[in-house]
């Protein structure tokens, strides 16, 4: 016995039993029992939301042999209704828009419309991808549209709604198939497993209705793949098999690696993954939604439906690994991992790309958190000739949360007024004095007691190299291309290249 696709042997047969569009189903069914159906629809969403099959059900309802009247619950038993199941029925066509985009189609069907139907109450036109049509077939289109036979119905779908013409939509009543959501899917596969007697992981469930995206037809045909694959139960193991995707656990460890810096263990990661035969660009997107949890997790808390994993190990794992970074990072992390994905598809040569964007991300976070770097600089300049306020080069940043951040101006202007409160206290003068000593006998700055712009601006190359040498070299790094352009009480402004400047730090 041949094998029938799950989309086709699990597909809605009545209004009830549609998935995910409940608001159109109600309104047909409202349209049928108050005897105001329309003459013409067009059904508009993405592909494998429900179009052909509400428009198969209104087919059935319209025209079941079982009643003497257009019905809502249509008895799927009748020759008609089993002959539309198929889409084989003599008095509902079918056309594919795609294939049939000339003109003479649709005035073959403007002739053989004024026909009566052959057995029961309606002539349907189901016409599919309509807005593939030529412009000649729109317009023979038209016309009928405009004086339709009493026993002629139209209904139309279209995933690109914007390409038919409006004298098209304004005769029609249309209807917005919306994605179908996630729990709406994962609930449906879970229906079909249980009918197949079928076990599955949960996880692998919820993985499965999520990577359809929308899409019930997508949901299906994957779990159809899985099917054949599996033996006695899925696994999540077996999804990641079928798609060449990376295992959770190793997409943590890739991005512990990461949070550590460590740039050597990251390629060495990076190695092992691309030798079990996945693909870099699958690899920055696996990363790059995994970036996007741990964001979502320090947002909307450890336990948020909005991340997808069932594992509590993993969901541990995820919610200590969000700590590690800060928002600021993350989203740094996920327009990398962005761009990343955008070259590898256009250049081809995707290891060294994935491998020079990963080693930027272990050094991301000494670059990409702004207001740490500052507040290391206003630590450095309002204690003077303080003690070093970084261990060493390696010494990980204090976490702040972007949040702290306030954009004025045109967006490039920072205000750092959250790091000024957090910042040590000067020292004391007499320890402060005894320290300038020590410190100058090897050479460093010796600033006036009380700061002022002029002496910043002619010591600023100065400042910059003393901050490198007191092991704040990716500090100096960032400042580099940065002047200073003003200093008011206790704030210090700076340029940037192609910026109007950067309000920078108070006392
Ligand atoms: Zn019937």
């Amino acid at each position: 016995m041949s094998y029938t696709v799950l989309a086709r042997r699990y597909r809605s047969r009545t209004f009830d039993e549609v998935v995910g569009q409940g608001a159109a189903a109600q309104t047909l069914k409202n349209a049928i029992a108050t005897d105001r159906v329309a003459h013409a629809y067009l059904f508009t969403g993405t592909r494998g939301v429900g179009k052909t099959t509400m428009a198969r059900i209104l087919a059935k309802a319209l025209n079941c042999q079982a009643f003497d009247e257009p019905t809502t619950q249509p008895c799927c038993k009748c020759e008609s209704c089993k002959a539309i199941n198929e889409g084989e029925d003599m008095d509902v066509l079918e056309i594919d828009g795609a294939s049939h985009t000339g003109v003479d189609h649709i005035r073959e069907l403007r002739q053989n419309a004024i026909y009566r139907p052959a057995r029961a109450r309606f002539k349907i036109y189901i016409i599919d991808e309509v807005h593939m049509l030529s412009p000649s077939a729109f317009n023979a289109l038209l016309k009928t549209l405009e004086e339709p036979p009493e026993h002629v119905k139209f209904i139309m779908a279209t995933t690109e709604p914007n390409k038919v013409p409006a004298t098209i939509q304004s005769r029609c009543q249309r209807f917005d198939f919306r994605n179908i959501r996630t729990e709406e899917i994962a609930a449906q596969l879970q229906k079909i497993l249980a009918e197949e007697q079928m076990e599955a992981e949960e996880q692998l469930v919820r993985r499965v209705a999520h990577l359809a995206n929308g899409s019930m037809r997508d949901g299906l045909s994957l779990l159809d793949q899985l099917l054949s694959m599996a033996e006695e139960k899925l696994t999540a193991g077996l999804l990641a098999e079928l798609l060449g995707t990376p295992r959770s656990e190793h997409i943590v460890e890739l991005a512990e690696s990461i949070g550590q810096g460590d740039a050597g263990k990251v390629i060495r990661q990076v190695d092992a993954a691309l030798e079990e035969g996945l693909a870099s660009e699958v690899l920055a997107e696996a990363l790059q939604e995994h970036f996007r949890d741990l964001m979502v997790m320090r947002n909307c808390g450890p336990d948020t439906e909005l991340v997808e994993t069932n594992e509590s190990g993993l969901r541990q794992r995820m919610t200590e690994q969000a700590e590690m970074f800060d928002d600021a990072t993350l989203v740094y992390n996920i327009t990398v991992m962005e761009e990343l994905r955008r070259s590898i598809r256009a250049s081809g040569s995707g290891r060294a790309l994935l491998e020079a964007a990963l080693v930027r991300l272990t050094a991301s976070e000494r670059f990409s958190d702004t207001k740490v770097l500052l507040e290391q600089m206003q630590g450095y300049l309002s204690q003077g000739e303080g003690k070093d306020l970084s261990a060493g080069p390696r010494e990980r940043p204090r976490q702040v949360s972007s949040r702290d951040y306030a954009a004025e101006g045109g967006g490039s202007r920072l205000s750092a007024a959250g790091a000024a409160k957090s910042t040590e206290k000067p020292q004391p003068a007499q320890e402060s004095q005894e320290s300038q000593e020590s410190q100058e006998s090897k050479g460093f700055l010796k600033p006036p007691q009380t700061l002022n712009q002029t002496y910043i601006r002619e010591h600023w190359k100065e400042i910059l190299s003393e901050l490198s040498r007191r092991g704040m070299k990716h500090l100096e790094a960032y400042l580099q291309p940065a002047q200073p352009t003003e200093w008011n009480e206790g704030v210090l402004k700076l340029g940037f290249l192609g910026h109007d400047g950067m309000g920078l730090f108070g006392r």
